[in-house]
């Protein structure tokens, strides 16, 4: 029978795995092999996908991929769980006693000065950003969502000037499946680091021990911090160290990179072996006696084979037999076999798999997790299952249940909202508001008392106060959004909604993978770009990319608050929601027109972690939130500030550069004369207004404090504009093209053509939505 007939609570073991390609390599890479035993968590919501225990981990998979795997007849048993030893305590020797673990190759150090450069490479979720925090101290993102880590970033360990370290996105194995993990595996390959740290969960070995194994092959210096050792301990597991010590070989250092446990340690351990080049002392996993040897023999006829290609190419030796037997076309090509070479390269891979009985890729996959039960065996006490895990589940059962994983996740995401902006923005923010105005106040009193000239006064007051200051009290309320929003990634939540969630999804021909992006974009549109990289086909990550203009970003909402103040004082937070439906909505539609065109074809699978729900720690969350307002400060001392004087500038001139008697010559009055006519049959003819979108583009928030400078006290507005026109204003603020720096990002995502279409579609869809309302509108008698 196959997979997808597992019903909840079965156990099965898996005989084959069908499919073909990156996608099945990417099942073996997981831990889906042929012997393993899987056991059926659930069903999504919906009836699909399902989640999967395997390898004492939760994985999620589509019926119509369970379709694909062969497995025997089910038995109702629950994991048989290992014989418990009880840990003991042991001594893990330190870098000073003898150097169990540093053979100290030829005693020879690099030469004093050297840089040091370390690739920090784990699986998602393991800690890494955690573990980066720490060792550099420096502000970086940290998320439970599978890959939050899409960008390289870069700092000095404390401490130790002459290093450099770099967190890279999380992967699972150095075959590449999704264009981060392509990232992480060119990074070690081609900028060749001096050291490796690898980062392993402790919680979860044994899937962890799959990239680390594939990491020994690199041949490069290597330091394995086991992470998550408080909880590991905490539940009765335990690590034999110095046991994983001698069979990895490489040191093995034990930490908690939450509580700053052992970090120190893994420290030293690390700028040692990277200054000292010691190697790992085993690359060879394979047993000559393990069924037969057949996957011993050929890896070690492939290694010969290609020793002198390896060499040419600079590709560490045992990487490439072994990637040449599972059969990666890439190093394949890297390696300029000839005709004859490539022959006998297939020849010696099919006799391994007719004497081993499976195919290249599961062989490989096979002899990996082998070793790596082995070395389970005789060096970890499992924990108990861990209260996390039990709490998770619990949760679980709520926030993915059959009937209350949508309900919950409307409320969730409706009491994100409610807190954000009516609650505890507001309260901030009015705070922040009144702070600003009194200091406004004693400004002006001062510069009156001074004598100062009125240009300069008018400039001070209109331009920084009343532009700048209006956009800053917004920043409580996007600091608060990027809270949430982080919390509810850090907390493991997200992927759950990705799971829940991937059934509708692909109605709209996407994967579930796509609303992390989407959420995101509610915060700012430029990390929901890049997070689309998690994304595994070029087709998903463009999709979703175009989607997420229509995902209305925090910094839209200074303009929404401000017309909804003015014009609809009573309804404003039927108006504010009202627009955040409307862009979803065309979203939805957009989606639907994408799929019918430009992007035929299905959705990718969905094989995703699904981690245990964890609080995240304050220290990140600080982190992020500091970043978050620095960001937003920058912004508005840059961008926003110059945008304003600007249009103060032009504004307050004429073409003589006299000080523009009346508003209407001024220069500015006169440029946004010419785009007026785009605008006029819309009702938003106001050279004042058109100035404020063009500004709008550089920053969506420089909308606000445009409009301020240029109409003045609060009624300005009010008497230029009619209700309807409000509305229609700001339905086109809702859909225009995205800022510079949204902008930007596409482009470095997408190229500068797709920049350039976001923009003008963007734009002519927000122009043709906004006379559908004003048309609407007027059909009901509204002025
Ligand atoms: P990354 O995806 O590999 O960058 O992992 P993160 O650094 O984002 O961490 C994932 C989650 O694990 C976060 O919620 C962390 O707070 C948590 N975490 C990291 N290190 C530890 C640890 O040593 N112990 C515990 N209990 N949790 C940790
Ligand atoms: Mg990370």
């Amino acid at each position: 029978m196959t997979l997808e007939h597992l019903r909840p609570g079965q156990t099965a073991r898996i005989e084959a795995v069908g499919g073909e390609g990156a996608l099945r390599q990417h099942f073996l890479d997981m831990g889906v092999i042929p012997g393993a035993a899987v056991r059926v968590m659930k069903l999504a919501p919906l009836g699909d996908p399902m989640e999967l225990r395997i390898h004492g981990y939760e994985l999620t998979l589509r019926l119509a991929d369970a379709a694909k795997i062969e497995i025997s007849d089910p038995a109702d048993h629950t994991e048989s769980p290992r014989a418990a030893r009880k840990p003991e305590k042991q001594d893990h020797p330190g870098l000073g006693e003898d150097g169990k673990f540093h053979p100290k190759g030829s005693g020879d150090p690099l030469p004093e000065g050297t840089l040091l450069t370390f690739a920090l490479v784990g699986n998602q979720n393991s800690g890494k950003t955690t573990l980066f925090n720490q060792l550099t101290g420096s502000n970086q993102h940290v998320g439970n969502f599978p890959g939050v880590t899409v960008d390289r970033k870069d700092g000095a360990i404390r401490r130790f000037p002459n290093t450099r370290i770099t967190d890279l996105p999380g992967i699972y194995s150095m075959s590449p499946y999704t264009s981060e993990e392509l990232v992480s595996r060119n990074f070690v390959l081609e900028d060749k680091p001096k050291g490796i740290i690898n980062i392993v969960d402790a919680t979860n070995i044994e899937r962890n021990l799959y990239l680390t194994m594939q990491l020994l092959e690199m041949n490069v210096p290597m330091v394995v911090a086991l992470n998550m050792m408080d909880e590991m301990t905490g539940n009765g597991g335990g690590v034999d160290v110095n046991a994983m010590e001698s069979l990895l070989g490489v040191p093995v250092v034990p930490i908690s990179a939450a509580k700053n446990q052992g970090i120190d340690e893994l420290i030293k351990h690390a700028v040692h072996v990277a200054k000292y080049q010691e190697r790992p002392l085993r690359q060879d996993f394979c047993g000559p006696d393990d069924h037969g040897g057949a996957v011993h023999r050929s890896l070690h006829a492939v290694s010969h084979l290609i020793e002198d290609h390896a060499r040419a190419e600079g590709l560490p030796l045992r990487f490439a037999a072994s990637k040449l037997v599972e059969g990666d076309n890439d190093i394949c090509r890297q390696l300029k076999l000839d005709k004859n070479e490539l022959e006998l390269l297939e020849h010696i891979v099919l006799q391994m798999e007719n004497e081993r009985g499976l195919d290249r890729s599961a062989a490989i996959a096979d002899m990996r997790y082998a070793f790596i039960q082995r070395v389970c065996a005789q060096c970890v006490t499992k924990p108990h299952e861990s209260a996390e895990h039990r709490r998770s589940q619990r949760i679980d059962r709520i926030l993915t249940g059959k009937f209350t994983a949508i309900p919950a996740f409307v409320a969730i995401m409706a009491l994100v909202f409610f807190l954000t902006f009516a609650v505890i923005g507001p309260f901030l923010q009015d705070l922040l508001q009144s702070g600003i105005d009194k200091l406004a106040e004693t400004v002006a009193a001062v510069m009156e008392e001074g004598n100062v000239n009125p240009t300069v006064q008018s400039l001070v007051l209109g331009g920084l106060f009343d532009g700048v200051g209006s956009v800053l009290s917004f920043m409580p309320i996007i600091v608060v959004m990027f809270f949430f929003l982080s919390l509810l990634e850090d907390s493991g939540y997200i992927a759950r909604v990705a799971f829940v969630m991937d059934k509708l999804l692909r109605k709209i021909g996407l994967s579930g993978r796509s609303i992390v992006p989407m959420l995101i974009g509610f915060g700012c549109t430029v990390p929901a770009v890049m997070s689309t990289r998690t994304l595994p086909s070029a087709r998903d990550r463009k999709m979703t990319i175009l989607l997420t203009p229509f995902f209305s970003c925090t910094a839209k909402l200074p303009i929404y608050s401000f017309f909804a103040a003015a014009f609809f004082p009573r309804y404003s937070w039927l108006v504010v929601t009202g627009l955040y439906l409307l862009g979803i909505l065309m979203g939805i539609l957009a989606a639907l027109v994408f799929k019918k065109t430009l992007f035929r074809g299905e959705a990718v699978p969905f094989v995703m972690e699904l981690p245990n729900y964890r609080l995240p720690s304050p220290r990140n969350v600080l982190q992020l939130l500091w970043e978050k307002a620095k960001d937003f400060l920058q912004r508005a001392f840059t961008v926003i500030l110059v945008a304003t004087v600007v249009v103060w500038f032009f504004q307050s001139f004429n073409y003589r550069l006299e000080l523009a008697a009346n508003p209407q010559d001024s220069i500015l009055a006169k440029v946004a004369g010419i785009l007026a006519p785009v605008f006029r049959p819309l009702g938003l003819g106001d050279w004042r207004i058109v100035t404020a979108l063009i500004s709008g583009f550089m920053a969506k928030e420089s909308v606000v404090s445009v409009l301020e400078l240029s109409f003045g006290a609060a009624g300005g507005v009010t008497a230029a504009l009619t209700g309807l026109s409000a509305l229609v204003m700001l339905v086109f603020c809702l859909l225009y093209t995205p800022c510079v720096a949204a902008i930007a990002s596409v482009k470095r995502e997408l190229g500068q053509r797709w920049a350039w279409r976001v923009i003008l579609w963007q734009c002519v869809l927000a122009w043709i939505v906004a006379m559908l309302v004003r048309l609407a509108g007027m059909a009901l008698g509204a002025a």
